[in-house]
């Protein structure tokens, strides 16, 4: 199987797997318990957080563990607004990008939905990128929160998310970045972004699905949405999922480690599988931004072919991708993402997205490109 669904999810990293064996078998322990077994817990927990920090260049007080990439958006969102309302009932408006997971939009609507905040969308164009003059002009005295992603998960474009949190910042209105897509693949230093909250996911990374993190910087108004036993200082009650968190750390500094040391040669590597694809099957569209865009992302339409149908021939040639988020698997409704990029519908069914990983190799992109070239041959219109 050639394997380009990497936006989707990854394989469990051996090395990450070793990582959580102690953890699973030895170090058992709650790490609220003052014994022996709780406080080796407990160090591992910390361990963790310390490790995810160091990515980050945050403090470890900032790093809360998350249950995945779908609750770091719903506590950066949610939990900001609420904060923010709380203290200024004025602020009861949310502003988030047009092309922004599910986690956040509908986060968003909830938030309009049972506590009557209203909803701003910061439009794209037709590349995927948040227009920073309209996006300037949604930002005001009401505004309690703003979330734009750092990169999308269906077409890889990236946000400038520096300047728009800057501008979020003149306005005096804390910013969230879902960064789910961009960990292991963009650099995360959350000062040099400049961002009061971040959100990431393990099983993106090389972690068991399950795990992730919210980066919340201190003093960011915050109210929990998980109550009980206070832990993570009140912000995520729950006993940690010790295993988790130090997965999580593994994954997250061996794909920050092969960010550094191969991100430019994959890169590389999708370049030419691009231009191999638009050179095989003329008539393609690349969506998303063609140079601003993930490393690993390669997302096309192909006008006239159901996405469907092409990822049913690939399947049968051993490739696996999809038509756009997993999430979205199997709806028959065109893509959010490529509508809100002003994709007509027709064109968006035909989308599918490769996503690939550092392990990804050429000649495998090159068997990948020419049995796109096959099937868009066999089944596009004459
Ligand atoms: N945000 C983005 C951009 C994603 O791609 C995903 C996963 O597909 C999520 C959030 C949700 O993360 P998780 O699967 O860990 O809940």
């Amino acid at each position: 199987m050639i394997y380009l669904d990497a936006a989707a999810t990854t394989p469990v990293r051996p090395e990450v797997l070793q990582a959580m064996w102690p953890v699973l078998s030895g170090t058992y322990g709650n790490p609220s318990s003052h014994h022996e077994v709780g406080e080796a817990a407990r160090a591992a927990l910390e361990d963790a957080r310390r490790r995810v920090a160091a990515v980050l260049g945050c403090r470890p007080a900032e790093v809360l563990f998350t249950s995945g990439g779908t609750e770091a958006d719903n506590a950066g969102l949610k939990g900001i607004a609420l904060a923010r309302r709380a203290r200024d009932p004025e602020r009861d408006r949310v502003v988030v990008g047009a092309v922004e997971h599910p986690a956040v939009l509908e986060s968003a609507d909830f938030l309009a939905r049972v506590h009557g905040f209203s909803v701003d969308v910061a439009p794209v164009d037709g590349l995927g990128v948040v227009d920073p003059d309209a996006f300037r002009a949604l930002l005001s005295e009401r505004t309690a929160v703003v979330s734009v992603m750092y990169a999308n998960n269906e077409v890889g474009t990236v946000q400038d998310v520096a300047s728009l949190a800057a501008a979020a910042r003149e306005a005096g209105v804390p910013f969230h970045t879902d960064a789910v897509q961009a960990g292991g693949a963009l650099p995360l230093s959350v000062k040099d972004l400049g961002v009061d909250a971040l959100s990431l996911s393990g099983h993106k990374l090389g972690a068991p699905k399950g795990n992730g993190a919210l980066f919340l910087k201190s003093r960011t108004p915050f109210e929990a949405l998980i109550h009980g036993g206070g832990q993570q200082r009140g912000r995520r009650s729950g006993t940690e999922d010790v295993a988790g968190a130090v997965a999580f750390a593994t994954a997250l500094g061996l794909a920050e480690a092969e960010r550094l040391s191969g991100g430019a040669a994959l890169a590389a590597r999708r370049d030419r599988f691009v231009a191999a694809v638009l050179d095989a099957a003329p008539g393609a569209l690349l969506t998303g931004h063609p140079e601003r865009r993930l490393p690993g992302s390669a997302s096309f339409c192909f006008p006239g072919v159901s996405g469907e149908t092409v990822l049913l021939e690939l399947e049968r040639r051993g490739i696996v991708c999809s038509s756009g988020s997993a999430c979205a698997a199997g709806s028959t409704e065109p893509s959010a993402v490529l509508t809100a990029m002003g994709i007509a519908a027709e064109v968006a069914q035909t989308a599918v997205r490769f996503s690939l990983q550092s392990g990804t190799r050429q000649e495998d992109l090159d068997v990948v490109a020419r049995s796109v070239g096959e099937i868009l041959g066999r089944f596009a219109p004459a």
